[in-house]
């Protein structure tokens, strides 16, 4: 078969920052939207300095180059769906939620990343309202986990901020609790019927770096299939722990998953 009759696999455009470690950001998204036989379009955000310990610097880039390589993806491809990851400051989630409101027939996923897993801080505090608001507002399903859920809404209980990120108009609500320290990773997806459910699975040894990257990223390629927002949750979080369970340890800090397994 030739290029142009192989049959192309749906896209999914994700908004990243680069993470030079390849443990989290754009490098982890296109390994999980690959993995779950989607195509994956990335217009980068930000670039980090960081390694598998911590990150350490963010360089946003200027923000009208963000939403040109967002624009360019858009107008040449059909996407399937949008995933939204480190989105760094205000100006370029005000810029990203703009341009959305102009595709708003395309499922999104956002994830609401605030802190790297080696606990400095990646995005401006300015997002918060943005990503609890509009952003979540448009959204077909949010992933925060437990502390990204209660910092956006400053609700007291995980169930709560769900309710309140359900209130802005969400389709759906996964918190994950990979944060956690229970013996079960207790991921609870709420939908906007009031509906929710438990995905739990077991809680593996160690830390990670580039895990909500890989849930939410596979979700969008799920979605991007046609999946419903329960199976997509579900088959993305089988997946991640997966990857989890064959992590490796590349550098001098936490594991990294691995999105091949
Ligand atoms: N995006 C980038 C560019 C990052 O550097 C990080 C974490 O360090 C994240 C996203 C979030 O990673 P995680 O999947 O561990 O939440």
């Amino acid at each position: 078969m030739s290029a142009d009759t192989n049959p192309s696999p749906p896209t999914v455009l994700c908004l990243s920052g680069h993470d030079p470690s390849g443990g989290a950001g754009q490098l982890a998204d296109a390994q999980a939207v690959t993995a779950q036989q989607a195509h994956p379009a990335v217009a980068i955000t930000c670039n980090t300095v960081q390694d598998t310990v911590n990150a350490r610097r963010i360089m946003a880039l200027p923000v009208a180059d963000v939403i040109d390589q967002a624009k360019a993806v858009l107008a040449d491809q059909p996407v399937a769906c949008i995933k939204l990851g480190l989105l760094a400051n205000r100006e370029i989630g005000d810029a990203v939620a703009k341009l959305l409101a102009t595709h708003a027939d395309i499922p999104l996923v956002v994830d609401p990343v605030l802190v790297a897993s080696g606990g400095s801080t990646l995005a401006e505090t300015a997002l918060r309202p943005l990503l609890a608001g509009k952003l979540a507002a448009r959204a077909s399903i949010l992933t925060p986990n437990t502390s990204e859920a209660l910092a956006l809404t400053g609700a007291p209980t995980a169930r709560a901020a769900a309710h309140d990120l359900l209130a802005t108009g969400a389709q759906a609500v996964l918190i994950t609790d990979g944060d956690g320290d229970g013996p079960t990773v207790d991921n609870q997806l709420h939908l906007a019927d009031g509906s929710a459910t438990a995905i739990k699975v077991a809680r593996l040894p160690g830390r990670f770096h580039g895990s909500g990257c890989t849930l939410a990223a596979a979700l969008a390629a799920r979605l991007a299939h046609g999946d419903s927002l329960h199976l997509a949750a579900q088959a993305a979080i089988a997946y991640t722990q997966r990857c989890l369970a064959a992590a490796f340890s590349p550098g001098k800090g936490q594991a990294i998953p691995n999105r091949s397994a």
